[in-house]
């Protein structure tokens, strides 16, 4: 395959993955075991397997796999007792998976503006805020706000990002959530992840995944008398065995992206109107940032890596005080529920009516690393980036 053809084909281009037959050992053991059905086993299931995996490589206490990121948002939420119609702050920057999650649980998200790195604010919370998702965007690290009893860090695209610490994201607060969907760090098609240190929270949070049940591995799951409903969000083991070779090459994708992060940024085009954002050292270095000096400049450097093959993409979308699940405040319900529980008048944190945030995204434009490519290949790309962006 040519340079252009790896360049180009990468259609959603986060994660590498890393599928091959030659590397499929867990999926096969799977087979070989001939269960897919996690509880039906008392020995140690792919599922339970791949929690443990990612409670050793994230320093996290305990980690549950569901279908989605979205059904971890769901779960975590859920699991803080809250009541119909609480305000839930999430970042005015994000994928609209956040608001889903919030208004599918009968609650209420106030979108919060972003600070200049683009992640939720936390100097725009109003003291006494009970419930946060913070979101770690294209594997950015946002700062957290401190003091917020229910803080929920959304790691969906984020995956192996530490904070300044050393910790990684998601363990920090109250619980974190991981996505495994196709255009994340690391795919297996659907797949989620939800981590909390608080073992009273991670009861709360297996008994709803699993229909309420206080199951034991191996068993008909039985409910106890104080059984709250659940739903299903148990995962299945073929899919964890994905996740599980996945996760084998964590450290091969993080260095691969740094490696050529570095490359990158010693090629960085030569010109003050189109500007790389460096990244902190913890980030996960998907992509290369860049802030262009006009909405212009940002559609035609867009407009020029396409035509090159160049993957590479934009911001706008995540703006969601535009988006239509917000503005037409719209439910399947008869009666408009959620919405029916919000405060009149607009749901939004901002000292300037997201101007300052639109005009940065609309100049904001970012090309992904391939952690994929050999260390020649990252140097031809580079350089290919970089001869497109110098002649726009
Ligand atoms: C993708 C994404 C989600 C949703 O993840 P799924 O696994 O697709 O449900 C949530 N939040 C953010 C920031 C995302 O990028």
């Amino acid at each position: 395959m040519t340079l252009d053809n790896r360049l180009g084909q990468r259609f959603l281009p986060y994660g590498a993955n890393y599928l091959a037959w030659s590397d499929m050992t867990e999926l096969k053991e799977v087979i070989d075991h001939q269960v897919l059905f996690r509880y039906q086993t008392e020995t140690e299931s792919m599922a339970s397997r791949l929690e443990r995996q990612v409670c050793e490589r994230l320093g996290a206490v305990h980690t549950l796999a569901v279908h989605n990121c979205t059904e971890a948002l769901r779960l975590a939420l859920i699991s803080t007792r809250p009541s119909i119609g609480d305000l839930v702050y999430i970042p005015a920057v994000t994928f609209v998976a956040v608001a889903g999650a919030v208004l599918s649980c009968g609650l209420i998200p106030v979108l919060v503006d972003a600070d200049d790195s683009l992640s939720l604010d936390a100097s725009l919370l109003p003291s006494g805020a009970q419930r946060v998702i913070t979101a770690h965007m294209e594997g950015t690290v946002a700062p957290l706000p401190m003091g917020v009893p229910y803080l929920i860090e959304d790691c969906a695209q984020s995956l192996g990002a530490r904070f300044p610490d050393g910790r990684h994201v998601g363990t920090k607060g109250y619980a974190g959530t991981f996505s495994f969907h196709h255009n994340k760090v690391l795919t297996s098609g659907e797949g989620g992840l939800l981590v909390t240190g608080d073992d009273d929270a991670w009861a709360t949070m297996r008994c709803y995944h699993d229909h309420g049940s206080a199951r034991v591995p191996g068993r008909y799951p039985t409910w106890n008398p104080d059984a709250h409903y659940g739903e299903n969000f148990v995962t299945s083991e073929q899919v964890a065995a994905v996740q599980c070779q996945q996760f084998r090459h964590l450290d091969e994708l993080l260095a691969g992206l740094e490696r050529m992060y570095a490359i990158a940024m010693a090629q960085t085009p030569g010109r003050l109107d189109l500007e790389v954002r460096p990244r902190a050292e913890g980030d996960v270095k998907l992509s290369l940032r860049f802030r262009c000096e006009s909405r212009e400049l940002r559609d035609a450097a867009v407009t020029a890596l396409t035509a090159e093959g160049i993957a590479n993409w934009t911001l706008g979308k995540y703006l969601l005080p535009e988006h239509p699940v917000l503005t037409g405040r719209s439910s399947l319900y008869a009666d408009g529920f959620p919405w029916n529980h919000a405060p009149e008048g607009p749901l939004a944190l901002s000292r300037d009516g997201f101007a300052r945030t639109r005009d940065q995204l609309e100049r904001t434009l970012c090309v992904p690393l391939s952690p994929e490519l050999s260390e020649p290949e990252q140097v031809l790309a580079a350089k290919a980036v970089r001869r497109v962006l110098e002649a726009v």
